[in-house]
């Protein structure tokens, strides 16, 4: 199966371009993952393949024996941009979502403790599931707090504001905008609030944009 469509609630498509992640940006997950919020940002990425639509399914790798849920605000962008005023960061959104930042803990722990990159731990197929995207125009220019929510066969797991982060979203913008350049149908997953846990085969995830949008997705063996 092969995704690439973004939808907006206001009627546009996007193709998924690259997906940015953010760790650590939360500070009781950082704290359960034993680490403190960095100096820098920590910044991964999912390949657009990654990406998969509400009601699709997560495929657990063969490769892996931990697969862990991290709900997350995602942010969408729909204009290019590279060196930008934060105050203008805003201008440069599409739209928002809740989304699954699907991670193999135990190869990212194996990967952190060799000092390799985490692309397969955090990339691989199927490792992004995103709901549809509530437009950005609905908030007039600003950016607002969301509440988020996952649970795991009907038990609340996750649950936090987005205005628990440690970085806003316009710091986002312009870091990554900087580092990397942001382009139309780009997507950002904000980083996860406490609570991660272990995902299995034939669990029913639903994840929640508190008011605005939900993603359910079910998983999977290959
Ligand atoms: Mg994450």
């Amino acid at each position: 199966m092969n995704y690439h469509k973004l939808i907006i609630d206001d009627g546009t498509e996007l193709n998924a371009g690259t997906i940015y992640c953010i760790g650590q940006n939360y500070a009781r997950h950082a704290s359960e993952m034993g680490s403190s919020v960095p100096e820098v940002p920590t910044v991964f990425i999912k390949p657009p393949a990654a990406y998969i639509p509400d009601g699709a399914n997560i495929i657990l790798p063969t490769f892996s024996t931990n697969v862990h849920h991290e709900v997350e605000l995602v942010v969408l962008i729909g204009k290019d941009c590279h060196i930008i005023d934060i105050d203008k960061a805003s201008e440069y959104i599409a739209g928002y979502a809740v989304g699954i930042d699907v991670t193999l803990r135990d190869l990212q722990s194996a990967a952190k403790n060799d000092g390799k990159p985490w692309a397969v731990a955090k990339g691989f197929y199927t490792s992004a599931p995103v709901s549809e995207f509530v437009s950005a125009t609905k908030f007039n220019g600003k950016i607002p707090d969301f509440s988020l929510e996952l649970s795991v066969n009907n038990q609340l797991r996750q649950q936090d504001s987005s205005a628990e982060m440690e970085r806003s979203i316009s710091q986002l913008i312009k870091y990554l905008a900087e580092v990397f350049t942001l382009r139309r149908g780009d997507m950002i997953f904000t980083g996860t609030p406490s609570g991660v846990g272990k995902i299995e085969h034939n669990d029913k995830i639903t994840a929640e944009l508190k008011g605005y949008k939900k993603l359910s997705v079910g998983v999977t063996r290959c």
